[in-house]
C-alpha cells in the first residue's frame, strides 16, 4: 500500500509500551489524526527527536479503512518547537495552544484554516512573539474558525448594526445593541473593542507587535474564555498552570 504524504504538525503523543509512541498531529488536507510510531521511543529510531509536540513534520502514513489509526511510515523534520522551550512561559503558551486546537479540530475533518493558525501562531511564538499575546490571538480565533465566535458587526438579538461600546451578554452568548442591552451585558472597553477588530483583521505576528497592554490581553482572554467554557462545559486542562504562570511573572 502506498504512504500519504503531507505536511502536519504534532499535537500531542502517549508513549505506549516500551518503545511506541501513539501520535496525534494535525493536517491541512486530512484534518487530525492518529497514528502508530513504532520503535519512536527506540534510541536508534528512523524517526529521531522529530515526534515532540508542535513540531512541523512532512510525514507519511499508511492507512486501513478498517482502522482508526493509521501507521506512521516516514517523518521528516521541517521546524522543532526547541528553541522556544528554553523559554518556561513560551513553552507553557504552546503547549496550551496545542491543546485549544486538540480539542477544537474535528478528526477527518480538514480544515486548512485551523492548520494555518497553528502553523502561524507556532511560528510566532519561536520567533519570540509575546506568548499571551498569540495565546489570545489563537484563542478568539479557534472560536471563530469553529463558529462559535458572535458577531461583532450585528446585534445577536435584533441584527441591527453594533455600536461603540460593545456590549457582551453572557446570557446569550453575544453582543447586544444598546435597545436590547440590559443590566447584566458588559461594556467591553474600547481598547479591548479594538483588539478585537485587530485580531480579525492581522497576521498573528502583526497583531503580537502592536503590544496590547497587559489589561488588554487579560480582557480579551476573559471574553474568549466565557465564550470557550459555555460551548465545552468545561475549561482546557493546561489553561490553570498557563494562568499561574503568567500570574505569577
Ligand atoms: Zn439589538
Amino acid at each position: 500500500m502506498k504512504p500519504k504524504r503531507t505536511e502536519a504538525i504534532v499535537l500531542h503523543t502517549i508513549a505506549v509500551r516500551e518503545r511506541d509512541k501513539l501520535v496525534v498531529f494535525l493536517t491541512p488536507e486530512h484534518g487530525k489524526r492518529k497514528g502508530w510510531a513504532y520503535g519512536a521511543r527506540g534510541a536508534r529510531s528512523r524517526f529521531g527527536a522529530s515526534l515532540e509536540p508542535l513540531a512541523k513534520i512532512n510525514i507519511g502514513f499508511i492507512e486501513k479503512e478498517s482502522e482508526e489509526v493509521v501507521r506512521i511510515e516516514s517523518v521528516d523534520l521541517i521546524r522543532s518547537l526547541f528553541p522556544a522551550q528554553q523559554n518556561l512561559l513560551g513553552s507553557i503558551a504552546a503547549t496550551y495552544i496545542a491543546e485549544t486546537v486538540d480539542t477544537f479540530a474535528i478528526a477527518d475533518d480538514p480544515s486548512e484554516l485551523i492548520y494555518r493558525l497553528l502553523d502561524r501562531t507556532t511560528e510566532a511564538l519561536l520567533a519570540g512573539a509575546t506568548p499571551l499575546a498569540v495565546v489570545a490571538y489563537t484563542e478568539v480565533w479557534i472560536l471563530r474558525l469553529s463558529g462559535i465566535l458572535p458577531s461583532l458587526k450585528n446585534c445577536i438579538v435584533c441584527d441591527q448594526p453594533l455600536a461603540r461600546p460593545l456590549r457582551y451578554d453572557a446570557r446569550v452568548s453575544g453582543f447586544v445593541c444598546e435597545n436590547c442591552t440590559t443590566r447584566d451585558a458588559d461594556v467591553i472597553p474600547n481598547d479591548v473593542a479594538d483588539a478585537l477588530d485587530a485580531i480579525m483583521k492581522f497576521p498573528v505576528a502583526e497583531f503580537a507587535a502592536r503590544a496590547e497592554s497587559d489589561a488588554v490581553i487579560f480582557e480579551l482572554r476573559s471574553l474568549a474564555g466565557a465564550l470557550r467554557r459555555h460551548f465545552l462545559g468545561h475549561e482546557l486542562k493546561s489553561f490553570d498552570i498557563l494562568a499561574s504562570l503568567a500570574g505569577s511573572r
